[in-house]
């Protein structure tokens, strides 16, 4: 099991991201990596109170991500860095995470919107010149979220947070599944933990939909939650089912693909019906905390859609999930869409 050292979540915690950073870099320097809203945001306070007590060095991600690691990676073998601190959204986390890890370097998650699972899990999306796949990645030493940032940004981000939490519905059920036919192990208390990050959300979903006290916070405990059944699974099994595999397939075929839990949520809602499962459930949930439920909230035509769901399985041929044994064709995905209500 891997489990991180320190999670803070809590409100105005810019001198806790400094004391964490010092404790992570054992006096040596520390990278900060941020993105450029990030930084005029939350990063420029959070880095003048580590720059007080400690030599940083500050890296702002530019637009082109498929040069970040590389770049990363250079200033990291220049000199002696004891952490890398993340400050910023789903794709700066993902890129000062794997970076860190890649260089044997401690990792601090400091993210300003709650838009996915990767916020506190030992996975990462990296993308090459070509396309983005997922990595696995050392779980990060420390995770400090402060709310007062998170509930800043826009509510598409805690939305498309849901998204990925309800996925966790269909994705236990796949594992489960992949068990009972494949023999591949089945960690109930990982699948424990993670089923219940979906309840949660199905629980809370009216409340975090009207932003009420506290809901945010809610929603980000139980991303953490989600990250820390893939540490203790040792994989993204307990998270990432059959609705990950078409999120995966989405992005391939769209240029400009919608964000990551967005695309999660809608193909749960697929993934659920197809399970037989309470879709439904899943659909009201998305509707009340305001994430698309559908394919023309999604922003996706009917036969991108069709082609991901007939895809999918191939993108991860081991992992095997309902779709594995369905191996649905062109036409039964659209009878299901529309029986399942998506488009
Ligand atoms: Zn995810």
């Amino acid at each position: 099991m891997w489990l991180p050292n320190i999670i803070i979540i809590g409100r105005g915690l810019k001198d806790k991201v400094a004391e964490v950073a010092l404790t992570a870099s054992n006096g040596q320097p520390v990278l900060i990596v941020t993105g450029k809203t990030a930084y005029s945001i939350y990063g420029r306070t959070v880095s003048e109170a580590i720059g007080e007590r400690i030599d940083i060095e500050v890296h702002q991600v530019g637009a082109d991500f498929s040069q970040e690691l590389k770049i990363i990676h250079t200033i990291l073998s220049k000199k002696r860095f004891g952490a890398v601190v993340g400050i910023g959204g789903g794709k700066v986390i993902d890129i000062s995470k794997a970076s860190a890890h890649k260089a044997g370097v401690r990792f601090v998650s400091v993210p300003t919107v709650a838009s996915h699972d990767g916020i506190a899990s030992p996975m990462a999306s990296v993308m090459d010149s070509s396309q983005l796949y997922s990595i696995m990645v050392s779980m990060p030493f420390a995770i400090v979220a402060d709310i007062d940032t998170i509930e800043k940004a826009p509510h598409r981000y805690v939305a498309s947070g849901c998204g990925d939490l309800v996925a966790k519905y269909t994705a236990v059920r796949d594992w489960k599944l992949s068990h009972k036919i494949t023999g591949e192990y089945f960690g109930d208390y990982a699948a424990s933990l993670a089923y219940m990050s979906a309840e949660i959300i199905f629980k809370n979903a009216k409340k975090i939909g009207r932003r009420e006290q506290d809901s945010i916070r809610t929603v980000v405990e139980a991303l953490i939650s989600a990250g820390v059944a893939m540490g203790i699974a040792g994989s993204s099994r307990p998270c990432s089912g059959s609705e990950h595999l078409i999120s995966h397939a989405l992005s391939r075929l769209m240029e400009e693909p919608p964000l990551h839990g967005e695309r999660c949520g809608v193909s749960t809602i697929f993934a659920a019906f197809a399970q037989k499962a309470a879709w439904k459930k899943v659909k009201s949930a998305l509707s009340s905390v305001g994430a698309p439920s559908n394919l023309s909230e999604l922003g996706v035509d009917e036969q991108t859609f069709v082609k991901a769901v007939v895809m999918a399985p191939d993108i991860r041929p081991d992992r095997y999930t309902i779709l594995h044994k369905l191996r649905l064709t062109e036409s039964d995905v659209r009878q299901m869409l529309r029986d399942a209500e998506l488009n």
